[in-house]
């Protein structure tokens, strides 16, 4: 199987209850191996701009208001298909359907407040990426 990167945000809520060891140990557990990490606090030109996908939801700005609530943790993880064990890792997006043992399901305070992000596609992996993270500082 492929070695894949993917993208990942520990939210403001993970940061703010210090659980950002607790959830990569989640990952590194299942064989994602962080290259790449910076603890940043977002802009809101730079929520509104990686959230523009998003830009017509009737819940956009308050998203964008959550994520420039407080630090978050920007990464990037590699590993055999990374961008769907990611995803599996973190759960279903409101932690009332999350599957046992999922990040959301152990962490998420709600379906906004849902401590991860993950990109869901290589193709999205890589855009996301490339917005914070330059390649030279991505070291597996
Ligand atoms: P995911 O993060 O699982 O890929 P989406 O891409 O659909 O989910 O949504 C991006 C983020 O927007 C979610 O992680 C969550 O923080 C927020 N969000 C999604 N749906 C809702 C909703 N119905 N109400 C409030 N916030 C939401
Ligand atoms: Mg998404």
């Amino acid at each position: 199987m492929a070695i894949e990167r993917t993208f990942s945000i520990l939210k403001p809520d993970a940061t703010r209850r210090n659980l950002t060891g607790k959830i990569n140990a989640i990952f590194e557990e299942n064989g994602l191996k962080i290259i790449g990490q910076r603890r940043i606090w977002m802009s809101q030109a730079q929520a509104k701009a990686f959230y523009a996908v998003h830009a017509a939801r009737p819940f956009y700005n308050d998203l964008v208001e959550f994520m420039v609530s407080g630090p978050v943790v920007v990464q990037v993880l590699e590993g055999e298909n990374a961008v769907a064990k990611h995803r599996d890792l973190m759960g279903a997006t409101n932690p009332a359907n999350a599957a046992e043992g999922t990040v959301r399901k152990l962490y998420a305070e709600s379906i906004e407040a849902n401590s991860v992000h993950g990109s869901d596609s290589a193709e999205n992996a890589a855009n996301e990426i490339a917005y914070f993270f330059a390649g030279c500082d991505l070291v597996g």
